[in-house]
Parts: C-alpha cells; sequence; structure tokens
C-alpha cells in the first residue's frame, strides 16, 4: 500500500518514553498514567480525567455507575462505531437509537422524539471529530416536561435529578465546542478513545472526563471510579508493593479496566505535542477541502461552523448523485491504486447483531444517505502534500472511471 489509512504516530519521544516505563521497573498503572491524565486534564479543561483501558469498557463502567438496569433506555445516534451501542447492552441497558442530520451528528430533533420515562441518559457522538450541539442537548433535558418524565431508579440518578449526557469523544480530542473551550468539559461525562486509529493514542485505551454537576464532587467520583478500574480493590498495585502493605479489601464488583503505564507513555509523549500534531491534520484537511470544493460531484465534510472546530480525525468526503453500489465500486479502483480508505460509519442497524435485535436501517435515512455516499480518506500527521494530492487525483480518477461508465 503506497498510503496508509491510519498509522500510529510514533517518533523517538514516544519511545523514549515507553523505554522510560520499561527500564523503571514500574510497568502497570502508575506515575505514566497519573502524567497522561494531567496533559489530558489541562488540554480539555475537564474537572477531573480518569484513564482506561479502552473507550468501551469506560462506557460501561460509567453506565453501570449510573445504575442502569434491565428495561431502561440510553440513546444513541444510529451513526456511530457499534461500541456506543454495545456499552449500553453491556451495562444491561437498552440502546434506542436515532437519526442523524446532514452534518453526521445525532439530531436534538429525533433525541426529544425519543426520550420516555425510562431513558437514562443519551450519548451524542463527535463524529469525525465535529463536536455535537451540546448546549441544545443540555437544554433539552433541562426543559419542565423532560424533567417531570424522568424516573432515577439509582442513587446517583436521583442525585442528578435528570437524564445524564454522555459525550462519545472518542474522534474529538482537541476539538472546539466554543471559542477557546475544547471538548471534555462540556458534558457531565466524555470518553476519549486512545484506540491505535485516534488522534492520540496508547495502543489501547480510554480517557474518562468527569464534570458532574453539584452535589457531584468530581474529585472524590475520580478516586471512587479509580478503585473501581480496579476490582474495588482499596489498594492499587503500587501501595500494594510498598513494605508491610500487604493487606487490601474488596469494596464491591468493580472491573479491570485500568491503563498500563507503558501504554500510557506512548499517549504521554504525543499529548506532549498534540497542538504541533493537530495543526498538521489541519493542514491535509485543508488541502482536500480546497480541491473538493473546486469539484461539483463532492461534498466536503463538516469542519468550522459559528465557534466549533473540529479535531480533524476522518475526512468524510461525499460523493453527490452515486448510490451505495457505485461508492463501493469506487473504493475497489481507489484500492487498485494501493490508496487506503475506509467507510465512517456503517450504521449500526445494517450490521447483524442489530438487525436481529429488530433494528431496521428504513427507519434511518439521513444514516442511510450518508452511508452510501462516503468514503474516508486518509488525515495523519506523516502525510506529505504530495501524498495528499495523490490521493485527491486517485479519488477524482475512480469517481471519473466509474460514474462515466454506467
Ligand atoms: C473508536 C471508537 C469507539 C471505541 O473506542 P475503543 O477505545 O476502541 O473502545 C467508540 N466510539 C467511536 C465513535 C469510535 O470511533
Amino acid at each position: 500500500m503506497k498510503i496508509k489509512f491510519s498509522p500510529p504516530y510514533v517518533d523517538d519521544t514516544v519511545i523514549n518514553e515507553v523505554v522510560d516505563s520499561l527500564k523503571s521497573g514500574w510497568i502497570t498503572t502508575g506515575p505514566k498514567v497519573k502524567a497522561l491524565e494531567q496533559e489530558i486534564k489541562r488540554f480539555s479543561s475537564a474537572q477531573e480525567v480518569l484513564c482506561v483501558n479502552s473507550w468501551t469498557s469506560g462506557a460501561i463502567m460509567m453506565l453501570r455507575w449510573l445504575g442502569v438496569q434491565a428495561g431502561d433506555e440510553v440513546i444513541v445516534p444510529a451513526y456511530t462505531y457499534a461500541a456506543t451501542a454495545l456499552a449500553v447492552i453491556h451495562a444491561g441497558a437498552t440502546p434506542v437509537m436515532v437519526d442523524i442530520e446532514d452534518d453526521f451528528n445525532i439530531s436534538v430533533d429525533a433525541i426529544r422524539n425519543a426520550i420516555t420515562s425510562k431513558t437514562k441518559a443519551i450519548i451524542p457522538v463527535d463524529i469525525a471529530g465535529f463536536p455535537c450541539d451540546y448546549d441544545d442537548i443540555i437544554s433539552l433535558v433541562s426543559e419542565d416536561s423532560i424533567l417531570a418524565l424522568f424516573e432515577p431508579t439509582s442513587e446517583v440518578q436521583q442525585k442528578l435529578g435528570r437524564i445524564l449526557i454522555l459525550n462519545d469523544a472518542a474522534h474529538s480530542l482537541g476539538a472546539y465546542y466554543s471559542e477557546n473551550k475544547r471538548t471534555g468539559c462540556e458534558t457531565d461525562i466524555a470518553i476519549f478513545s486512545l484506540h491505535a486509529v485516534k488522534n492520540v493514542t496508547t495502543a489501547e485505551g480510554g480517557a474518562i472526563c468527569l464534570n458532574l454537576p453539584a452535589p457531584f464532587d468530581n474529585a472524590e467520583l475520580y478516586k471512587q471510579l479509580r478503585q473501581m478500574t480496579l476490582n474495588c480493590q482499596t489498594k492499587d498495585a503500587f501501595s500494594k508493593s510498598l513494605n508491610g502493605c500487604w493487606r487490601y479489601d474488596i469494596m464491591g464488583l468493580g472491573m479491570k479496566i485500568n491503563m498500563p503505564d507503558v501504554n500510557a507513555a506512548i499517549g504521554l509523549a504525543q499529548m506532549r505535542q498534540y497542538p504541533a500534531l493537530l495543526a498538521e491534520r489541519k493542514r491535509i484537511f485543508n488541502l482536500y477541502d480546497t480541491s473538493f470544493a473546486k469539484l461539483s460531484w463532492a461534498i466536503i465534510p463538516p469542519s468550522n461552523f459559528k465557534n466549533k472546530e473540529s479535531s480533524y480525525h476522518i475526512y468524510a468526503l461525499r460523493i453527490k448523485d452515486i448510490n451505495e453500489q457505485q461508492r463501493d465500486d469506487i473504493i475497489d479502483e481507489i484500492s487498485k491504486h494501493e490508496v487506503a480508505v475506509n467507510v465512517h460509519f456503517i450504521p449500526m442497524p445494517m450490521l447483524s447483531f442489530f438487525k436481529q435485535q429488530g433494528f431496521d436501517i428504513a427507519n434511518y435515512p439521513q444514516s442511510y444517505k450518508n452511508y452510501a455516499c462516503e468514503i474516508s480518506l486518509p488525515i495523519y500527521p506523516q502525510l506529505t502534500n504530495e501524498d495528499v494530492n495523490l490521493v485527491i487525483d486517485t479519488v477524482t480518477d475512480a469517481y471519473k472511471k466509474i460514474t462515466f461508465s454506467k
């Protein structure tokens, strides 16, 4: 493959940080995780940040903490990576899928129509790194009629007194929601993914941002959740390793989802240079935009609107007036020229597991419309301007070849 889709960013600072962890004699959760949490906290202005071993496990834990149970509903967009809904099912609740808007993000009107007395949380997803309209969602859950509908069935739900907003920020680390305010600090909870293909990675990992309103104490909650990531054990491996500190207790049913220090080291070195890496992503995004804006058949993805600015995680190109088969043919043609592209995302109602549960793509027309003509182009700091021009030429040639032959 001449142009890969999304290789991780590994330079000498990343390698040195990992080696430093290996040589330190401490490789699981410890000082590197703490340092990474501090970096992400400072960068995103979240009140507390807790690192775990994936977005998925972090979301499951937060929904369990919320106390969802069988019959409870969590609203998610149909257009996202499957983990958004799978986490809900793992936590024991029912995902309620709603359609999206033209900009790929969850429709606030659709959320309104889907809210019932069983709704316990909403998971808006910042698709491709472009933030959702959190203000609209926050005012929606605070409306009198919606508050009156809310039926808390756990202590945490009682304390919150309304539907929880858990932002799936898997793509949006570094995006701006409002002037000078990045994602991660706007919603009750936001979770970044640090998976290998994301903007910042720890190979596998997630970062949970806590911004619960009073009377919640986010610093206290951080401690409680930290313990929950370690089987609810009163001492982590580090404190237990100290002389004479062998005794511990188990306080409840936790999970084992802590992030190891060797992993955190990768993300730590990346976070320290993330503003520069983001600027490189923006360079590539803008090169694509400039070229595709001149082509009548191309629809360029949302990146800047009012004070919102993308984290440039995915370049979601759409092509006008083509069907799903033509899109697939264009991708086949591009692949022949050794340029790796992708589709983000196959709407969940089109996946076997969700079909079996009765979800039908016919009920999500905007999701299908966006999906059927979407092609995600490579976007990462290592790409040169020549690489990007090669991608643009390859996509353009493939488009012409497929549509002219019809
Ligand atoms: C990557 C991704 C996830 C899952 O992240 P993991 O860290 O792999 O669990 C969740 N939601 C979206 C939108 C994603 O793209």
